[in-house]
C-alpha cells in the first residue's frame, strides 16, 4: 500500500496521493533564454528591420558589430539584403570636445527634427573606447527626450576593434537604420583625434560644436577639423555667456575667410545657439537644410555619397591586409627582431620592411 496511515487501523486520517515532483528548472525562464539567445534568420532580420521593428533592429546591430564570424557572415547578407532600401536619408555628422554639450544639443536638435516628421537614428564613434575600453559617448540617458521618443533609435558606438572597424560598424548600422526608415542619422563623436575622419567619410553634414572661451579657442582646434566643417556652432550662448558665444563666433568667420573655398561650392557658416535653452534650435537647422538644398542643386550631394562609397570599399581591403599581415604568426614572431635590428642601426627601415614583405608574400604563394 502506498500509505500505510490509510490503513484501516489509523481511523480518521486518510493521506492524499501527493503531486509530481516539480522540475527545478523553471522552464519557461529556460524558454525565454533560449529565444533570446537564438538568432534569427536571414529574412526574419530583414522583416523586421523593412517594418521598422525596432528590437530586430537592435539584435541586427549586434550581429553587425560581433566579432564572431558566423554572426559577421549573417550581418553581411542582412545588410546586403538591406541595401536596396537604404540611402533615403540625411546623414549628420556632430562632433565637440567632452563638455561642449553634444548630448544636450542632440537631445534639442533631435525633438526640434522630429517634430517636422519622419524618424531618427542617433550613433556614436567613440575612440576613447577603443582606448581605454570606457566611452566618452557612452551615457545616452542624457538624452532624456529622445530616448523615450517612439520615433528615435539611440545606439552608443561599438567598442570592439581598430577606429577603422568601429567606423566599418557604424557605416553598417547606418544602412540597417535608413532601411528600417530612419530618414535623419546623427552620428556624433568626441572632437578628437582621427575620429572626425571616421565620421566625415560616412555624412553629408559635418557639423562642429564649439564653446565661447577666452578669444584665443581658434589656437585648440586643429586646421583639419575646421576644414572639414560645413558648420560650426558656438553652444551655451546664453544668459552672460551670449556676448562671448557672439565674439567667437566672429572669430571664427573670419578664420573661416582663409581657407580656401570647400570642394562643394557651400561657405561654411557660424552660428550661436543654446542646446540648454532651446535657443536658436531652429535657425542651425535652417542652415542645414539650406545646405542640403544647395547641394543638391550643384551635384555634390550625390559626388560626396559616392566618394565615400569608394572610401570604404578601399578602407575595408586596407584594413584586411593590414589585419592578415600583422596577425600572422611568423610576421608577428620576426616584427620585435626587426625592430631592435632597426633600433641598432643594423637594418634600415626600408630594408627592414622589405625583408617582412618578401616573408609575407612567400608565405602567401605558398598557401
Ligand atoms: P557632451 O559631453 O558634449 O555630451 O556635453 P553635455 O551635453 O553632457 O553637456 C555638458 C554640460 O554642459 C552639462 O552640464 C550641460 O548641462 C551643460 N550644457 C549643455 N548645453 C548647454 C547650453 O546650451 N547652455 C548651458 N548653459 N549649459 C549647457
Amino acid at each position: 500500500m502506498e500509505h500505510p496511515e490509510n490503513s484501516e487501523e489509523y481511523k480518521g486520517l486518510t493521506v492524499n496521493a501527493g503531486v509530481e515532483q516539480l522540475s527545478s528548472v523553471n522552464p519557461y525562464l529556460t524558454a525565454n533564454r533560449f529565444a533570446r539567445r537564438a538568432l534569427l534568420s536571414v529574412q526574419e532580420y530583414v522583416d523586421g528591420i523593412l517594418k521598422g521593428d525596432r528590437t530586430i533592429l537592435s539584435k541586427a546591430v549586434t550581429l553587425v558589430e560581433s566579432t564572431r564570424p558566423e554572426h559577421q557572415a549573417l550581418a553581411a547578407q542582412v545588410i546586403e539584403k538591406c541595401l536596396p532600401y537604404a540611402g533615403n536619408s540625411v546623414r549628420i555628422g556632430i562632433s565637440g570636445v567632452p563638455g561642449a554639450g553634444k548630448s544636450t544639443s542632440i537631445d534639442a536638435f533631435g525633438i526640434h527634427v522630429l517634430e517636422g516628421g519622419g524618424k531618427l537614428a542617433v550613433l556614436a564613434i567613440d575612440p576613447s573606447s577603443e582606448i581605454t575600453k570606457g566611452s566618452i559617448l557612452g551615457d545616452k540617458t542624457r538624452m532624456e527626450r529622445l530616448s523615450v521618443h517612439p520615433n528615435a533609435f539611440i545606439r552608443p558606438s561599438p567598442t570592439a576593434g581598430s577606429l577603422g572597424g568601429v567606423a566599418r560598424k557604424t557605416r553598417e548600422t547606418i544602412i540597417l537604420c535608413e532601411a528600417a526608415g530612419y530618414d535623419k542619422i546623427f552620428v556624433e563623436t568626441v572632437g578628437v583625434g582621427q575620429s572626425e575622419t571616421a565620421v566625415h567619410s560616412m555624412v553629408d553634414f559635418f557639423l562642429l560644436l564649439q564653446l565661447a572661451g577666452t578669444g584665443d579657442e581658434l589656437q585648440g582646434i586643429k586646421r583639419g577639423i575646421m576644414e572639414m566643417a560645413d558648420g560650426i556652432v558656438i553652444n551655451k550662448a546664453d544668459g552672460d555667456n551670449e556676448a562671448k558665444a557672439e565674439l567667437a563666433a566672429r572669430s571664427f568667420r573670419n578664420a573661416l575667410h582663409l581657407f580656401p573655398m570647400p570642394e562643394s561650392g557651400w561657405t561654411p557658416k557660424v552660428l550661436t545657439y543654446s542646446g540648454f535653452y532651446g535657443l536658436r534650435i531652429k535657425e542651425v537647422w535652417d542652415m542645414i537644410w539650406e545646405y542640403f538644398d544647395f547641394v543638391r542643386k550643384n551635384g555634390y550631394f550625390e559626388h560626396r555619397r559616392n566618394e565615400q562609397a569608394k572610401y570604404w570599399m578601399y578602407e575595408t581591403i586596407n584594413e584586411s591586409i593590414r589585419n592578415n599581415f600583422y596577425f600572422n604568426a611568423n610576421i608577428s614572431d620576426m616584427l620585435p627582431e626587426m625592430e631592435k635590428k632597426v633600433l641598432e642601426g643594423k637594418l634600415t627601415s626600408f630594408a627592414a620592411a622589405g625583408i617582412l614583405l618578401d616573408t609575407y608574400n612567400a608565405i602567401l604563394s605558398s598557401k
